[in-house]
């Protein structure tokens, strides 16, 4: 029977190549790429990938291939997870206002993202997001949202503001009842790019929150660019540290702390790069951007002297631009220790850019020393278990969700082989990303 499942498969090549309008719930058949399976085996012979009801069905060198089966010709190209952009906040990153959340999720399918997970939906945006993406689920990446964030009254970003661990429970347990996937909390007086620092929550506070959100089911992660308040909440027990530390070498201490706890890091060297310098970061895009997909206007307006050099708010932004070799040091260190890395771009701040941003992100862990594997893990499988989603999503495996990547060039030989992806599968659908601009 092996032998007719593999005729089956020749004649359907024939056929025109399965597109993003082709009826969705039928099999599909990826035939003859190669896995770059990011668990740590080498990519080896090809392979037939089945999927059926948006599930990978099988991965072997042989498979019977139902006959109605839609079939990608993928010879000669490579299989990798769908990528997740694990800190996204659903903004065109441009410095025109009137984003619309849902478009930019959709605008991120073409660049390989298939997951997003957005740790601030502000106020009735939350809801209006879920609602209109649950008018059509299968046309947007695996989505994950929290309701609001946590902060400090006067500190940074703005948010629930509890004064009391008892009012910080009681707003926990309102964010699980709206369906919140996780709370975010702001721990940061932003000494590393101002010179009059923000205020912070209260310790007892913080520790609430992610008491309380342990207790519900659920993560909590925090914003903790800065040594010592990271390592306060490690120690409470948050899941992951959505920024990298960048005030300061990160201390052996914080790091086995981290191992302790269990803790995830997420470096966001996009976000500090671009915040460093518009300018600068304008080239590295353009450069980056071989298809050149992004708008020269838009471009253009990162160059302007007027939005150079901070604000107002954030007048020490030269410090900022000064430790990018700290921030990238400390990912190199935490990786080499075992801490699991995952990662996340900021997108929606100025400069980082949906879609693009999370293969800059890769390639920049790579450039800061970690190995194309490391960072692949931190977009694909350790991004899934950082919310508890590791067999849901993250692999190419049976059982799993057929959240799949098809790249010309493998990643593994050089991290930026991830611009030439081939087609996107997520959903039961395919994407063309050349056909999306
Ligand atoms: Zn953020």
């Amino acid at each position: 029977m092996k032998h007719a499942g593999l005729f089956f498969a020749a004649l359907s090549i024939l056929a025109a190549d399965a597109t993003a309008q082709d009826s969705a719930e039928a099999p599909l058949a990826i035939l003859g790429a190669r896995l770059v399976d990011t668990s740590g085996a080498e990519s080896g012979d090809p392979v037939i990938v089945l999927v059926q009801d948006r599930i990978i069905q099988a991965v072997a060198g042989e498979i019977e291939i139902p006959s109605d089966a839609r079939v990608i010709n993928a010879e000669g190209k490579y299989l990798l997870p769908g990528l997740a952009d694990m800190h996204n906040h659903l903004r065109s990153g441009t410095f025109v206002p009137g984003d619309k959340p849902a478009q930019i999720l959709q605008q991120m399918l073409p660049w390989g993202i298939t997951t997003v997970f957005d740790p601030a939906v502000h106020g009735s945006a939350y809801q209006l997001l879920r609602d209109e993406i649950s008018k059509d689920p299968d046309s947007f990446p695996r989505v994950f949202l929290t309701n609001g964030l946590f902060t400090a009254p006067k500190g940074w970003g703005r948010g629930h503001e509890p004064l009391s661990a008892s009012e910080a429970r009681t707003m926990v347990q309102s964010m699980h009842a709206s369906g919140s996937d996780a709370v975010k909390l702001m721990y940061d007086d932003m000494s590393w790019a101002t010179t009059r620092p923000f205020a912070v929550l209260d310790p007892a506070i913080m520790a609430a929150i992610i008491d309380e959100a342990h207790r519900l089911g659920m993560k909590a992660f925090v914003h903790a660019p800065v040594l010592e308040l990271a390592a306060e909440a490690v120690a409470a027990g948050v899941d992951c540290l959505l920024h990298g530390i960048i005030s300061d070498p990160i201390s052996p201490e914080l790091i086995e702390s981290m191992l302790e706890h269990g803790t995830c890091y997420m470096s966001t060297l996009t976000m500090f790069y671009t915040n460093a310098g518009y300018a600068a970061w304008a080239d590295r895009l353009e450069e980056f951007d071989k298809y050149d997909r992004l708008d020269p206007a838009m471009l253009e307006a990162f160059r302007l002297p007027a939005v150079q050099g901070g604000t107002a708010r954030l007048d020490n932004i030269a410090f900022a631009a000064q430790q990018l070799p700290v921030l990238r040091a400390n990912l190199l260190r935490v990786a080499n220790a075992g801490v699991p890395i995952v990662l996340g771009t900021d997108t929606g701040i100025p400069g980082v850019l949906p879609g693009i941003a999370l293969q800059m992100e890769l390639v920049m862990h790579v450039d800061a020393g970690l190995s194309s594997r490391q960072a692949l893990d931190g977009a694909t499988r350790n991004a899934a278990a950082m919310l508890d989603q590791a067999s849901v999503f993250g692999s190419i495996a049976p059982g799993l969700a057929a959240d799949i990547l098809i790249v010309d060039a493998n990643p593994l030989e050089d991290i930026r082989n991830i611009r030439e992806i081939y087609r996107v599968i997520h959903a039961g659908r395919v994407y063309d990303p050349q056909l999306a601009r």
